[in-house]
C-alpha cells in the first residue's frame, strides 16, 4: 500500500473535512508515493518517536497532534519542531496528523473513551460538526439510469446515518440542440432540437469524495456534454463533534467512577465534587477540553472528564455542583490507538502503537 492509499484509508474512516478550521491534519511531511512498511501510532512527533519508529521498521508515523500545526515561515533544526521533521525526512518517515477529526468522527477517539466508559444514547456535546455535504443532480437518458445511479454510489455518493444508496428519481423531458459540425450528440441529430426521456438523480455527498464522484458519473454518462449541479448544503454530519455526553446504565458514585478511569489507564491528575456524589450523565473530551465545561453545565451532566481544566471553569462547576475529572493529555489520549492498529492490521498492514510517550506527567 502507498502512503496515498493509506491516507486515503485514513480520510474514509476520520474524515480530514471534520478538522477545525484552525487545524492542520493529514500527510504534513513525507513522500505520498512511498510504499508503507509499517505504521507506528503515537500522540506526538518526539525523538523518541522517530527513534522508535526505525526500530520497529515503520515508515509511517501517524500521531494525534500535527507536528506543523501553526503555519511556518522556517525550518531550523537547532529547534525542536525543525529537528524533528528534518529527522523524519532524512529517515524517509512520513507524519501523518489525526487531529479534531479524529475526536470529532463518528468512531473516533471521543466514541472510543465513551464506549470504554460505557456511556449509552451518546450525543455531540457542542454543535461542532463540520458543514461538509453537497447535493448532486445529474440529468440521465432513462436508459443509462442505473448506470449512472451505480456509479454515482460506487463514488461514495449517497450515504445518510447507517443507509447506502440513497437517492431521489423523477422523470422528466430534457431538451437540447447540438451545433452542426461540432457536436455529435448521443441521441438526436446536429441542428435539431431534441427532447429526450430523462431522469434527474439526486444525491447527498462528502465535499472531500466530491471529484471521485463527479469523476464516476462522467464516466458512466453517455452524453458528450453532461448537464449536473453541484451545490454546497448547509446540513451537519450527527453525531460528530469535539465532545460527547452519554448516561451509564446506573448511577455510580464520583469515586467509582473515577477508579473506573483509572483501571483504563487513564492517568487522572484532579476531581472536583464529593467522592460519595451519585453520577449518571457522563461528559466527556479527549484532549484539552476546559473550554467544553459551560456547555457540560447547560446539559446538566453531573460528571465532566477532560484533560488540563481552567480554574475559573473548576468554579463554575463547582457553583452549580458538576463534578470534573481532569485526566492528563497523554493517556486519555492514547485510547484509540489500539482500535485503529487493529483496522491497519486487517488492511494487511503492520500496525504498533508507541510505548515511548510522552508521558510527561509523573504520578506523585
Ligand atoms: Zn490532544
Amino acid at each position: 500500500m502507498k502512503v496515498s492509499t493509506l491516507v486515503d484509508l485514513l480520510d474514509r474512516l476520520y474524515p480530514f473535512a471534520l478538522a477545525e478550521e484552525w487545524d492542520n491534519v493529514g500527510l504534513i511531511a513525507g513522500d505520498s508515493r512511498a510504499e508503507v512498511a509499517g505504521v507506528l501510532l503515537a500522540l506526538d512527533v518526539t525523538r523518541d518517536v522517530l527513534a522508535e519508529a526505525g526500530t520497529a521498521g515503520c515508515n509511517v508515523v501517524i500521531t494525534h497532534h500535527p507536528v506543523i500545526f501553526r503555519p511556518i515561515r522556517r525550518l531550523n533544526e537547532s529547534e525542536l519542531q525543525g529537528a524533528l521533521v528534518g529527522q523524519a525526512l532524512r529517515d524517509r518517515i512520513a507524519l501523518i496528523a489525526l487531529h479534531t477529526n479524529l475526536d470529532s468522527a463518528v468512531g473516533g477517539l471521543n466514541d472510543t473513551l465513551c464506549d470504554l466508559l460505557g456511556l449509552q444514547g451518546v450525543k455531540p456535546l457542542v454543535d461542532s460538526g463540520r458543514e461538509r455535504f453537497y447535493k448532486l443532480a445529474v440529468f440521465v437518458p432513462e436508459t443509462h439510469a442505473d448506470k449512472v445511479r451505480q456509479a454515482l454510489f460506487d463514488g461514495g455518493a449517497g450515504h445518510v446515518g447507517n443507509y447506502d444508496s440513497c437517492s431521489f428519481n423523477t422523470q422528466g423531458v430534457g431538451t437540447f440542440r447540438g451545433m452542426v459540425g461540432k457536436t455529435s450528440p448521443f441521441l438526436g441529430t446536429p441542428g435539431e432540437l431534441e427532447r429526450a426521456q430523462e431522469i434527474k438523480i439526486e444525491v447527498i455527498l462528502r465535499r472531500e469524495v466530491a471529484g471521485r464522484v463527479v469523476g464516476a458519473m462522467l464516466g458512466a454518462h453517455p452524453y458528450e456534454e453532461v448537464a449536473y449541479d453541484l451545490i454546497p448544503l448547509h446540513n451537519k454530519e450527527s453525531g460528530t463533534g469535539l465532545a460527547r455526553i452519554g448516561k451509564l446504565a446506573q448511577a455510580e458514585t464520583l469515586a467509582a467512577f473515577t477508579k473506573r478511569v483509572q483501571d483504563l489507564g487513564i492517568f487522572v491528575k484532579a476531581v472536583l465534587g464529593a467522592p460519595e456524589k451519585r453520577v449518571q450523565k457522563v461528559a466527556l473530551c479527549s484532549g484539552a477540553g476546559s473550554d467544553f465545561c459551560t456547555s457540560a453545565l447547560s446539559h446538566g451532566a453531573d460528571v465532566y472528564l477532560t484533560a488540563e481544566l481552567k480554574h475559573h471553569h473548576a468554579l463554575a462547576a463547582h457553583d452549580k455542583g458538576m463534578a470534573l475529572v481532569e485526566t492528563d493529555h497523554y493517556t486519555l489520549e492514547q485510547k484509540h490507538w489500539p482500535r485503529l492498529a487493529e483496522i491497519l492490521s486487517g488492511q494487511g498492514l503492520k500496525a504498533k502503537v508507541s510505548e515511548r510517550g510522552p508521558e510527561l506527567w509523573r504520578r506523585p
